[in-house]
């Protein structure tokens, strides 16, 4: 097993990646899996669900913009659990639903999300984690538009999963002796998110699949599985990284 005895907290595990990512970490053995998102209903039923299947896992209510609220679901987990081991940022909106690539409204709203949301993350889980005098591995969803820019998606998702990318390399390399490291992953054309406009499109997304090496979209486990690589003793020497998972988009 590879995650026995380590602490999990996944935020956007209601859904996709984040949910495969919460069903992966528990089957590997963590001691516990906690689901935190703001739609409670299907939160709750991905606990279930990995309950069910023998794990254990608890959901939380956060809205990763909600700053009250990331000191209180950390406490939460330490007061439950006895600390925290592993922080898996992964909540985030799409920015390829906006006609208007410059409409300010979206820049705020993806800059506070998925920006904002991460950087409060790492706030409350590194500061759990220097306190609990534990090693820890913080792993951030940025995304290839963290890397390289897209015409169709608002700038704002672009620059937020930049931000990500970099202030990933910030933390690792101010919490490095700590025993904390601090990765980003980056994944390509998946399964559309709940908030997806112009991905979601079976004609963009065909477009785009012709630059995939590959030739195919990925699936969520193969995201969850990169994540659990970082979670994992397996990556003790992987700090400052980024890990691309996307059929070689990029590398073309
Ligand atoms: P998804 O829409 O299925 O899941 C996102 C989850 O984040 C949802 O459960 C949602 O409720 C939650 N969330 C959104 N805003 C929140 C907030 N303010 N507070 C708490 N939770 C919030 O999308 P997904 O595809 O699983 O995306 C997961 C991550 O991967 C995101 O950061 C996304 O930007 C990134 N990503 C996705 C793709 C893709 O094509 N799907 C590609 C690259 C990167």
């Amino acid at each position: 097993m590879r995650m026995t005895g380590k602490v999990a907290l996944v935020t956007g595990a209601a859904s996709g990646m984040g949910a495969a990512t919460a069903r992966l970490l528990a089957r590997e053995g963590a001691k516990a899996v906690v689901i935190a998102d703001r739609l409670d209903k299907e939160g709750e039923a991905v606990a279930a669900e990995i309950a069910k299947a023998g794990g254990t896992a608890r959901y939380l209510h956060l809205d990763v913009t909600d700053e009250a609220g990331w000191q209180k679901t950390v406490d939460d987990v330490v007061a439950v659990h006895g600390g925290l081991d592993v922080l898996v940022n992964n909540a985030g909106i799409s920015g390829s639903a906006e006609q208007d690539l410059y409409d300010t409204a979206a820049w705020h709203r993806l800059m506070g999300i998925n920006a904002t949301g991460v950087f409060l993350g790492m706030k409350y889980g590194i500061a759990a984690m220097q306190k609990g005098k534990r090693r820890g591995s913080v792993i951030n969803l940025s995304s290839i538009s963290g890397i390289v820019g897209q015409a169709y998606i608002h700038v704002g998702y672009n620059a937020s999963k930049g931000a990500v990318r970099l202030m990933t390399k910030a933390a690792a390399a101010q919490h490095g002796r700590q025993g904390i490291r601090v990765n980003s992953v980056h994944p390509g054309l998946m399964p559309p998110m709940r908030t997806s406009g112009r991905t979601a499109d079976p004609e963009q997304r065909a477009k785009t699949l012709k630059g995939v090496p590959l030739g195919r979209a990925g699936e969520v486990d193969e995201v969850a599985y990169a994540i659990l690589f970082l979670a994992s003793d397996e990556s003790s020497y992987v700090t400052g990284a980024e890990l691309v998972v996307d059929g070689g988009w990029t590398a073309v």
